[in-house]
């Protein structure tokens, strides 16, 4: 064992767990006594603000065999700004779409995933076309990532759709439980309010044939929602609940990529 270089990845991965979702009760000063290499896991568990023991830091990187692939879909671009931020400053849906799924692109990569985005810059992409491009891939899963507005301006929290395919059944349970599985760790790493999973008949979910999800990341309607969006080190929080999210799902169905 190279005791020095995983002492520096142990303080790493808790300078990131500290940016990523940190909050000021957080244990920051209390690390890791020990790191262990989970076989099935290659996933770093960032602290929660509620824990009061030492976090499992696990080690990732790892290169894998069979690797699931992952398409990437940053909602909206070039024309298509999608929604708004309200006030003096207004931010556009598609840029944060973009930073975030590149935030998720990096961390599924880190562990061993392939990804391929839809869009890697601000460009337009039909709906139709971004669903052509995933089923052309064939990857193991396709997420679609968007931020949400609503009339009300008190709207917020966190909610992910799926497609009710009833010519495909099977596809439709797995994106459920993808949703469910994504949503769960998201609201654990960002302690937002969950809004739950939900059916939708959006395009990139209909067209899609993997099993697929699209998240709504916040209301940009709420300022206080909104406050929190923009920060990268708040998507940094979702980015890394994603990918904890796929691993538990990909788990669950007998996919393990870290063999
Ligand atoms: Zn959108």
């Amino acid at each position: 064992m190279n005791f020095i270089p995983n002492i520096f990845l142990t303080i790493a991965l808790l300078i990131f767990s500290a940016t990523a979702c940190g909050s000021p009760t957080m244990p920051v000063d209390m690390p890791p006594k020990t790191y262990v290499r989970k076989s099935n896991s290659a996933v770093p568990l960032s602290p929660l603000s509620s824990q009061t023991t030492p976090t499992t830091v696990v080690v990732p990187f790892k290169k894998l065999s069979n690797t699931p692939t992952i398409v990437l879909d940053a909602g909206h671009g070039g024309d298509d700004y999608g929604t708004h931020s309200l006030g003096a400053s207004k931010y556009h849906e598609k840029y944060l779409n973009l930073s975030t799924t590149l935030l998720i692109k990096n961390l599924l990569q880190q562990n061993g995933y392939k990804v391929i985005m839809t869009r890697t810059d601000d460009t337009f992409i039909s709906l139709d076309e971004r669903a052509l491009f995933a089923n052309q891939k064939k990857p193991t899963l396709f997420v679609s990532v968007h931020y949400n507005s609503a009339p009300s301006t008190a709207a917020e929290g966190i909610e992910i759709f799926y497609y009710q395919d009833n010519v495909d059944k099977g596809r439709t349970k797995k994106s459920k439980a993808l949703a469910q599985a994504v949503l769960n760790k998201i609201i654990q790493r960002t302690e937002a309010k969950s809004r739950g999973v939900k059916q939708g008949n959006l395009a990139v979910l209909r067209g899609t044939e993997m099993p697929a999800i699209l998240i709504e990341g916040g209301f940009m309607t709420n300022t206080a929602e909104m406050e929190k969006i923009k920060k990268i080190s708040y998507q940094k929080c979702l980015a890394l609940g994603v990918l904890q999210g796929i691993q538990d799902y990909l788990l669950a169905q007998g996919i393990d990529n870290a063999k």
